[in-house]
């Protein structure tokens, strides 16, 4: 039965080109929730060409690349950097779909990568794609024996995709014989084969139950992959149907509990300021029980409205490009290092560097900005505190050897640096208080008695 699934892919075998010397294998299952990624189809061609996926990138597809620092990293032979955003939404994925498009003559690659989202304008798919190979053991047994070959889906590839829409069963991360975890490109192109115990991945199965979430999660991603293609432009019954969800919970904060999506979150999406990523769309529809299809081409009928009472645990995390995350340490450390004075608040260099995710990502250099910043603002405070004491002090008393009473309104007309206002605070009072009690001066102005000795030097001018 589940190989009827795999029946029903449109797959035609391996054709020659007559404009390359490259296969022009097309690639598996285009369209459909099983589609393969791109660093699947390039395994796939270097073995076809009986070579190793790192000399199939170096000596056949570097030369059709624009960036220098893509075609060091191939010339290197080190995979790990910039390829593994190969099925990405990223403009490394961009590169490589072009320049193996041009290879092997085909135009359909980009929808083995993330790419049709980037330029759908209203679903974000940044910081999905997962930092290690998943597979399904049962996918690559059916694969073997209907194409004899395997191939890697799109699909296993996304972050919080933990289960095999076909199979309903675990995917697997590491070998089960030896647990070695695998890149998402390697030198190697084998993908049913352990490259360090030789066992067959196949031959493990992760039979622990699945949850309902991560089967809902892995049917939607796989429903919202396979309608790539025809993914529309227009945004606004998206919007439209997001306000109506809000609104029917009256409150943002009511919406945000019912759907584990934070009010901010929520609010940004709305006014636009956020594109909602993939990841937390799921969650949203999961939450309110409409199928994200629907929400974002269909307007919705909200007298079927029958949102889930109860909600799992969401943990699916966004995953920072880490040449991204080693930029932004640097650019941290070099804030840190800096000293600036006054020091810059965490929010202001958030705002400088365009990125609200510091925090999570560097605590503890976000800690020291932080740390930084709050001695700053407490040594300030404290400065003027003392400031704020000497000017009452000094006023008060010249009022008071003047003759006049020292009242809050007369000491802010002689003050230069504060205002009325500013002395409803401690330090304020205290310094008055201390006044008061260091000459005797009475709180009442009714039983206020100027000070005889400076009266009567006035008299004797
Ligand atoms: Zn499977
Ligand atoms: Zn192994």
């Amino acid at each position: 039965m589940q190989n009827e699934i795999y029946e029903t892919l449109e797959i035609t075998p391996t054709e020659l080109t007559d404009r390359s010397d490259c296969f022009a294998l097309n690639p598996m299952g285009v369209g459909t929730p099983f589609v393969e990624n791109l660093t699947s189809y390039i395994n796939r061609l270097a073995r076809a060409h009986n070579i190793r996926s790192s000399d199939f990138l170096r000596y056949k597809v570097s030369e059709f690349l624009k960036s220098a620092y893509l075609i060091s990293e191939l010339n290197n032979g080190g995979l790990n950097n910039k390829c593994r955003y190969i099925n990405s939404d990223s403009s490394v994925a961009k590169e490589f779909v072009g320049a193996i498009e041009y290879l092997v003559g085909k135009d359909n690659l980009l929808y083995l990568t993330l790419l049709p989202f980037s330029s759908s304008y209203y679903i974000s798919t940044k910081g999905i794609i997962k930092q290690q190979r998943e597979w399904c053991p049962l996918c690559y047994r059916e694969q073997e024996k209907k194409y004899e070959t395997t191939f890697d889906l799109l699909l296993w590839t996304i972050v919080g995709v933990k289960v095999c829409l076909l199979h309903k069963t675990k995917l697997m991360s590491n070998c089960g014989n030896c647990g070695t975890k695998f890149r998402v490109i390697m030198k190697d192109s084998t993908t049913n084969l352990c490259h360090n115990c030789g066992m067959k991945l196949d031959q493990y199965v992760d039979r622990n139950p699945c949850t309902e979430w991560e089967v809902y999660y892995a049917e939607k991603m796989g429903e919202l992959i396979s309608s790539m293609i025809g993914l529309s432009r227009n945004k606004e019954i998206f919007l439209e149907n997001l306000k109506k969800v809000v609104s029917h919970y009256k409150y943002y904060t009511a919406a945000a509990k019912a759907t584990s999506i934070s009010e901010t979150t929520l609010r940004s999406w709305i006014i636009q300021k956020q594109i909602p990523n993939i990841i937390y769309l799921l969650r949203f529809c999961f939450a309110t029980n409409i199928n994200p299809i629907n929400l974002l081409n269909n307007e919705l009928d909200m007298s079927k409205f029958n949102p889930r009472q109860q909600l799992p645990e969401f943990n699916e995390k966004l995953v920072m490009k880490r040449g991204e995350n080693e930029k932004y340490k640097e650019l941290l450390t070099t804030i840190i290092k800096e000293d600036a004075f006054p020091p810059p608040s965490l929010s202001e260099v958030e705002r400088r560097l365009n990125n609200r995710g510091l925090r999570r990502n560097f605590p503890d250099l976000c800690k020291k900005i932080v740390d930084r910043h709050k001695l700053y603002l407490k040594n300030k405070k404290n400065e003027n505190d003392r400031l704020k004491y000497n000017e009452i002090y000094k006023i008060g008393k010249e009022l008071y050897e003047l003759g006049i009473y020292p009242s809050w309104q007369s000491i802010a007309e002689k003050s230069e640096k504060f205002s009325l206002n500013s002395f409803k605070s401690s330090t304020a009072y205290k310094a008055r208080e201390d006044l008061f009690n260091d000459f005797n001066i009475s709180k009442s102005i009714n039983q206020y008695v100027p000070v005889p000795n400076l009266i009567n030097l006035k008299h004797e001018k």
